[in-house]
C-alpha cells in the first residue's frame, strides 16, 4: 500500500539529474547522472496508489507502476524489479528514452507535477545491472517448434526473449553486423550508450536465443525459403524508408536523409571506420523536422562541433504543458522536451523550405524558406510573400518516415502492403499463414515502448498458434 500523504509531503518533482551542456556537449556519454537512491525513494513515494490508474493505460505494456513506486519507496528494489520484469523485458531501455506516457496519464498530474515514473524505472534498471539480477530465464524443456525473427530491433528482440523462454528454438536474423536495430544505429549513445544493449543481449544469448547477424532475409537467404525452414516467421524490420523533401535543389551537396548522419555517426562513436563521414564539424547546420530524429542530429551536430545549427518545422510548435481547462490524465498531451533542446541552437516553427540553393561547386549554400500557411481546404504550404535565405552548408532531412521496405518480402513472401506497412489481419499475422509482423514494420514509425509492447503480444500469438493454447501475455492490440 502506498502512503497515501506521500504527495503531500513531498510536493516537488525531482528531475534527474544531467551533466551540465559545455560538459556533456565534448562528447557522447549518457547525457544523465545516476540520480541519489534516497531522492528516488522518496519520488517514488508521491505515488499515492490513486486506485485509478491512468498511468496503467497509458504504458502500451501496462506497466504495474503503483506497485512497483511502492516497492522503491520501500527499499524493496529485488521485488521491484521481478515486477516490473513480469510487464518489461527491456526497462533499462525504456527508463532512458521512453517519452513516458504513463507521466502524462499520472493522475496526480491534474494538479500536481506528476509522479517521475520514469526515473524509478530506470534506477530500478541500474539496481538490476548492479546486482546482477539478470539472470538467464532458461525454459524447464524445449516444445519442439522452430521460430525466425527477422531484425533484431526491440520488437524482435522481446518477441525473441518471451519465445525462447516459453520453450521455442528461436533464431533472430539481423543484416547488420551488429544487434539492436534503432536501439544500436538510430539512437545516439548520449540518450542510450550501447553497453546497456550487450549487457541484455549477453542475457539473452544465456536463455538460448540464436543470432545470426550480417544476414539480410531476401537478399542472403530468399524469405520463402526462410518460411519452409521455421514453422513461424516474425517480421520485425522496421519502417525505414525516410520522408523526402522533393523540392528544387534537392541533388546539391551537403544534403542528406538523417539516418545517414546518424548511422555514421553512430558507428563512429562505436569505433568503426567510416569513410567520408558526414561531419558537422565547423557547419551551419540546419535539421528539417522537429521529432526525435531531429532531436538526435541537434545532439550530435552540436557534439560534433557545428558552427550553428538551426531546426526549422513546417508545423506549429506544440503545447509543452496540457491546456488548464484539460487537466484530465487520459486527454494525451503535447510537445516533449528533450535534452537536445537546452543544449542550443535555433528553432523556426511554420517554416516551409521551397528551394536550395547552390554555390558554384553544387553544394548547398542557403535554404529559401516561406511562412507555413494553413488553408481553408486543410492542406498546408507555403506563403506567397514570405520567403526569406536560411544559411546551410550541411542539411539533415529529418521529415518522418514512410514505410517498410517492402519489394523482395512481397515478391517472395503472400505478404500485402496497407499504407506503406505489413498488412496484419486481426491481430499480428499476416495474409500469409504462419507469418507474422510487429513493431514498426507493422505500426508504422512508433516508440520503443510500443516496439516491445508489439513484441510481446505477436510472440503470444505465434504460441497460440504453434500450441493452441498460451500463457505468455498479449498486452496490446495492433491498432
Ligand atoms: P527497428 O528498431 O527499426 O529494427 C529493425 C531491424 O530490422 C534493423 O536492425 C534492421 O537492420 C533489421 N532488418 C530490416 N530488414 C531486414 C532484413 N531483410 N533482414 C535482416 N534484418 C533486417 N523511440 C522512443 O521510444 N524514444 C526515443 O527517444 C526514440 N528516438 C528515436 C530516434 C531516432 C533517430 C529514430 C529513427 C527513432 C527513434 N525512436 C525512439 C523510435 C524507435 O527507435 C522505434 O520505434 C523502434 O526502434 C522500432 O523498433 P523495431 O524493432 O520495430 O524496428
Amino acid at each position: 500500500m502506498a502512503d497515501p500523504r506521500g504527495f503531500l509531503k513531498n510536493r516537488e518533482r525531482v528531475e534527474r539529474p544531467t551533466r551540465p551542456v559545455p560538459v556533456r556537449i565534448m562528447d557522447f556519454k549518457d547525457v544523465y547522472v545516476r540520480q541519489d537512491e534516497a531522492i528516488v525513494r522518496t519520488q517514488a513515494g508521491r505515488c499515492m496508489d490513486c486506485g485509478i490508474p491512468f498511468c496503467h493505460s497509458g504504458c502500451p505494456l501496462g506497466n504495474l507502476i503503483p506497485e512497483w513506486n511502492d516497492l522503491v519507496r520501500r527499499g524493496r528494489w529485488d521485488e521491484a524489479a521481478a515486477r516490473l520484469h513480469s510487464t518489461n523485458n527491456f526497462p533499462e531501455v525504456t527508463g532512458r528514452i521512453c517519452p513516458a506516457p504513463c507521466e502524462d496519464s499520472c493522475t496526480l498530474g491534474i494538479n500536481q507535477p506528476a509522479v517521475t515514473i520514469k526515473q524509478t524505472e530506470v534506477a530500478i534498471a541500474e539496481q538490476i545491472f548492479d546486482n546482477d539480477w539478470l539472470e538467464p530465464v532458461v525454459p524447464a524443456r524445449l516444445n519442439g517448434h522452430t521460430v525466425a525473427v527477422v531484425g533484431s530491433g526491440p520488437a524482435g528482440l522481446a518477441a525473441a526473449q518471451q519465445l525462447t523462454r516459453a520453450g521455442f528454438t528461436v533464431v533472430v536474423y539481423e543484416r547488420d553486423e551488429r544487434l539492436g536495430g534503432l536501439l544500436r544505429l538510430g539512437i545516439p549513445d548520449f540518450k542510450l550508450e550501447k553497453d546497456v544493449l550487450d549487457r541484455r543481449l549477453a542475457q539473452m544469448e544465456a536463455e538460448g536465443t540464436r543470432f545470426r547477424t550480417g544476414v539480410e532475409i531476401g537478399v542472403d537467404l530468399p524469405w520463402d525459403q526462410l518460411k519452409a525452414r521455421f514453422d513461424a516467421v516474425i517480421v520485425a524490420t522496421g519502417a525505414p524508408v525516410a520522408r523526402e523533401l522533393p523540392v528544387p535543389g534537392r541533388g546539391l551537396d551537403g544534403i542528406h536523409l538523417a539516418m545517414d548522419y546518424l548511422v555514421q555517426s553512430n558507428r563512429a562513436v562505436a569505433g568503426d571506420e567510416v569513410p567520408d563521414q558526414i561531419s558537422a564539424e565547423g557547419r551551419h547546420v540546419v535539421i528539417l523536422g522537429g521529432g526525435d530524429t531531429g532531436a538526435d542530429c541537434i545532439g550530435t551536430a552540436h557534439r560534433q562541433g557545428a558552427a550553428s545549427v538551426t531546426t526549422l518545422a513546417i508545423g506549429q510548435q506544440l503545447p509543452v504543458e496540457r491546456p488548464v481547462h484539460q487537466p484530465w490524465p487520459t486527454i494525451p498531451k503535447v510537445h516533449q522536451q528533450t535534452t537536445a533542446d537546452a543544449e542550443g541552437g535555433a528553432r523556426a516553427h511554420l517554416a516551409s523550405t521551397v528551394e536550395f540553393l547552390g554555390d558554384e561547386h553544387g553544394r548547398v549554400r542557403a535554404l529559401r524558406v516561406a511562412e507555413t500557411e494553413y488553408r481553408e481546404d486543410g492542406t498546408r504550404g507555403p506563403k506567397a510573400g514570405t520567403e526569406r535565405e536560411v544559411q546551410a552548408d550541411l542539411v539533415l532531412l529529418a521529415l518522418g518516415f514512410t514505410g517498410i521496405e517492402e519489394g523482395l518480402l512481397t515478391q517472395q513472401l503472400g505478404v500485402h502492403v496497407t499504407r506503406g506497412l505489413v498488412a496484419r489481419k486481426d491481430g499480428y499475422e499476416t495474409d500469409e499463414p504462419g507469418v507474422f509482423a510487429c513493431g514498426d514494420a507493422g505500426r508504422g514509425a512508433s516508440l520503443v515502448v510500443w516496439a516491445i509492447a508489439e513484441g510481446r503480444a505477436c510472440a503470444q500469438e505465434v504460441d497460440e498458434s504453434l500450441e493452441r493454447w498460451s500463457r505468455l501475455p498479449h498486452p496490446v492490440d495492433p491498432d
